[in-house]
Order: C-alpha cells, then sequence, then structure tokens
C-alpha cells in the first residue's frame, strides 16, 4: 500500500480523499490554490503546497506544479478526484513518466473514452447498448449525411466526439436544417475542443439518465455497483441523484451492469469509472463513459455499503478487488443532494463568507462538505460547496429523512440552492419516481419568481 498521496483536487472531494487516506494509514498531501490556503482540509493534511495563484489554470490545472509537489513531499500516487486533470490522459501519462501512480485507469483508457466516437464504437464491440447513430465520424458529403439521418428517423442529434460538459450538441429535426447544423456544430467543435470531428445520433425526447458504476483491478476483475438516477438536471448539471433508479427492472440493470463489465475487461479498464446511459421506454442506450469518481459517488456507497475511494486507492496501489459481483447487494434507498452556492431559482453564483453552517445528522445522514462557520466560499470555482446524502431501507424513508435534514441544515451569509432543494422533495412527480431529464427545466418554468 501507498505511505503518501497527492490529491490534486479542492473542496469536498479533496478532503473526502484525504478521509479515505487517513483511514488506510496513508499520509495525504493537499495541493492549493491561494484562494484555499485557509481552508480547514489544507490545514488538516499531512503536508501541503501552495501550486499557484486562484485561477485554476495556474494552480489546479497546472501539471508542472502538481508534478513538482508531489516530487518535493515523496508522494508515490497522485488522486486527481473529478473536474481538473481527472480526465486529462497527458496528464495521466505525465504522472506515471515522471514515476507516480495516477489513481485511475491508464491514459489509453482515458483518451479512448474520451474521444466519444471512440468510446461508442467500442461500446459497441464489447455488446453495450448504445444510441442508434451514424458508425463514427460524419463524412463531408451532404447526401451521406442525409441518408445517415433518414435511416437513423428525425430528430437526430449532432455531437462532437470531444465534446464534455453538455457542450457541442445540436438537436436537427428537418432535413432542411440538417447539412448546415452539421457544419456549425463541427466548426463550434473545432474551435471549443480543437476537434472538429462530428457523429449523428438519434436524438431521445423524454429519457431518463441512468449511470452504471463499476469498479475493475489491475487483475481484470471488474464488478458493476448498481446504478444511480441522476435526470434531476438544470442544463445538462445534475443536482439530485439517487440509488437505485426508481421503477427500473433489476433483471434489465444486471444485464446491462454485465456488459460494462465486460467492456471493462476488454479495454483493460482500471479503477472506478462510470458508464452513463440515457434509458427510455425499457432501454439503455450508453451516451458516454466517465473514467473518473464522480460527484455523486455516495449514493451508490450507501447501498452497497462499498468505499468507492477507498477501493480506487487499493487497486491503483495493485491490490485485487475485496470482493465479487456476488457480494455485492443493494440494500435500501439512497438520495444526495448538491448544496450549491447559488440563488435558488436564479441560479446566479453566490460567493462569499459563510457566516452560519449548521449540518444535520442523525440516522442514515451524511455530509460531505469542507465549509463551516466563518469559511469563505471563493469566486473562482464550482459552486458547489457539499453534499447531503441518505439512506432509508425504502425511497419514502430515504425522502422523509432528506426532508427532515434538509429541514436542519442552517446557511447564512451566502444563498444556496437548499430552498429548491426542499420544495422538490414534496413535489407529487418528484415522489412517484421517474421523471426524465427534462423535469427539473419544465418544473422551474413551472414554478417562475
Ligand atoms: P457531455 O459529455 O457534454 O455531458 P453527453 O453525451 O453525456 O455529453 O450528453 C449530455 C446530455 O445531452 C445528456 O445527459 C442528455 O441530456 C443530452 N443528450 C445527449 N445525447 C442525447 C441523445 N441521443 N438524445 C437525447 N438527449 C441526448
Amino acid at each position: 500500500m501507498f505511505k503518501k498521496i497527492l490529491i490534486a483536487n479542492r473542496g469536498e472531494i479533496a478532503l473526502r480523499i484525504q478521509r479515505a487516506c487517513r483511514e488506510l494509514g496513508i499520509k495525504a498531501v493537499m495541493v492549493y490554490s491561494e484562494a484555499d490556503r485557509d481552508a480547514k482540509y489544507v490545514k488538516l493534511a499531512d503536508e501541503a503546497v501552495c501550486i499557484g495563484p486562484a485561477a485554476s489554470a495556474l494552480s489546479y490545472l497546472n501539471v508542472p506544479a502538481i508534478i513538482s509537489a508531489a516530487e518535493v513531499t515523496d508522494a508515490e500516487a497522485i488522486h486527481p478526484g473529478y473536474g481538473f486533470l481527472s480526465e486529462n490522459a497527458d496528464f495521466a501519462e505525465r504522472v506515471e513518466k515522471s514515476g507516480f501512480q495516477f489513481i485511475g485507469p491508464t491514459p489509453e483508457s482515458i483518451r479512448i473514452m474520451g474521444d466519444k466516437v471512440s468510446a461508442k464504437q467500442a461500446m459497441i464491440r464489447a455488446g453495450v447498448p448504445c444510441v442508434p447513430g451514424s458508425e463514427g465520424e460524419l463524412p463531408d458529403d451532404p447526401v451521406q449525411i442525409r441518408r445517415i439521418a433518414k435511416a437513423i428517423g428525425y430528430p437526430v442529434i449532432i455531437k462532437a466526439a470531444g465534446g464534455g460538459g453538455g457542450r457541442g450538441m445540436r438537436v436537427v429535426h428537418t432535413e432542411a436544417a440538417l447539412v448546415n447544423a452539421v457544419a456549425m456544430t463541427k466548426a463550434e467543435a473545432g474551435a471549443a475542443f480543437n476537434n472538429p470531428a462530428v457523429y449523428m445520433e438519434k436524438f431521445l425526447q423524454n429519457p431518463r439518465h441512468v449511470e452504471i458504476q463499476i469498479l475493475a483491478d489491475k487483475h481484470k476483475n471488474a464488478v458493476y455497483l448498481g446504478e444511480r438516477d441522476c435526470s434531476m438536471q438544470r442544463r445538462h448539471q445534475k443536482i439530485l441523484e439517487e440509488a437505485p433508479a426508481p421503477g427500473i427492472n433489476r433483471k434489465l440493470i444486471d444485464r446491462v451492469g454485465e456488459r460494462c463489465v465486460a467492456a471493462c475487461k476488454k479495454i483493460g479498464y482500471r479503477g472506478a469509472g462510470t458508464f452513463e446511459f440515457l434509458y427510455e421506454d425499457g432501454e439503455f442506450y450508453f451516451i458516454e463513459m466517465n473514467t473518473r469518481v464522480q460527484v455523486e459517488h455516495p449514493v451508490t456507497e450507501l447501498v452497497t455499503g462499498i468505499d468507492i475511494v477507498r477501493t480506487q486507492i487499493m487497486v491503483a496501489a495493485g491490490e485485487k478487488l475485496p470482493f465479487t459481483q456476488r457480494q455485492i447487494e443493494i440494500r435500501g434507498h439512497a438520495i444526495e443532494c448538491r448544496i450549491n452556492a447559488e440563488d435558488p431559482y436564479k441560479f446566479i453564483p453566490s460567493p462569499g463568507r459563510v457566516t452560519m453552517w449548521h449540518a444535520p445528522g442523525g440516522p442514515g445522514v451524511r455530509v460531505d462538505s469542507h465549509v463551516y462557520t466563518n469559511y469563505f466560499v471563493p469566486p473562482n470555482y464550482d459552486s458547489m460547496v457539499g453534499k447531503i446524502i441518505v439512506h432509508g431501507d425504502t425511497r419514502e424513508q430515504a425522502m422523509a429523512r432528506m426532508r427532515t435534514a434538509l429541514a436542519e441544515t442552517v446557511v447564512e451569509g451566502i444563498n444556496t440552492n437548499i430552498p429548491l432543494h426542499r420544495e422538490l422533495l414534496v413535489d407529487a412527480k418528484f415522489m412517484d419516481g421517474g421523471t426524465n431529464i427534462h423535469y427539473l427545466e419544465q418544473w422551474l418554468e413551472q414554478h417562475k419568481r
């Protein structure tokens, strides 16, 4: 096992990884920007190294600074968390070439999955169900483009191979708009992602977002840890997640999970990963793979009892997965609410001094947050300041616990989206379960204030 790990991230996930290190008896080195100098998790770290000013490009994305921090502190491995450099294949390569273990998949796996065309092709080969679409990149010939769209059936969606974060996509409803839409998406993709390749998919009208968590080791063992429903989104940003996904047949999930595991074995995947799917009319359609730990991993931890971050570290150190598929059981129901520092209805970011932070507690309640009373939320980063996660024997109990937890939570000095979560938790459709990816935006439209 490693003796010392460098954590190349900030905020709640930096603290989450630091806690996993503590449990495993591993020393944690934190890197931090000048804006995060006073964060408690930085003070709690065994060692801390300032890697630059507040701007991410000069600190949390500053590869040479991170590598030299690992060198001067004698860390053996680097955990990238999520966001920042976590899905950057060049970074993973630099880490390994500099003699450190990257806590994540190989640079090759990141590269394959980072290109949506090659990811989809790998999935098709492994028998993972995908959205019907073009075979790979779209050609330039308008006649061929029209033929492909016709075969798929309108509406279609044009997507950038190098796209991410909900950008680089365009929905097309008619043949008349097709060729121009392809040209525009190509031009945007070239400018934004340095890769003009685009592909075409059937546009699903009312899907849910359901994803499968997997864990794999370096010895060709892989397992899936069930699914998460992350359909509650605004502008492709998830705000509330749950496990299991309400009303989806377990046998179907097992079949898809087994295909994900097969795909992992086929590409020699290691570490934690998530296969994201759209789910519509009883069918799963792969859209992309995330090659890192995800924000919403705790809901899976609560229903399986498996510590995903701990396992990531163990398999990176070369250990075998400490459980088999048969030992993994889904128990009860878990819900996560992301707490964002923003106006709950207008979504304007609300950084600043937190004058009061009172976190909830009690049976089945977990809070992952680096915030405390008098903490200053810097304006330079993502607005998420923490997560409240609850577990119950049933979905009803989990919802009741979340309502209690949200009622107990007090945050003063900044705005948060807690009022929105409180409303969603008593919304009749949400309580029924199974709302689709458009539900939240429609709800916001109807509850405009
Ligand atoms: P990104 O990497 O930018 O997040 P994804 O491929 O994961 O891109 O897609 C993001 C979102 O775009 C999905 O969650 C879904 O809401 C929408 N989307 C993507 N592909 C389709 C599709 N074929 N049909 C309908 N919606 C889609």
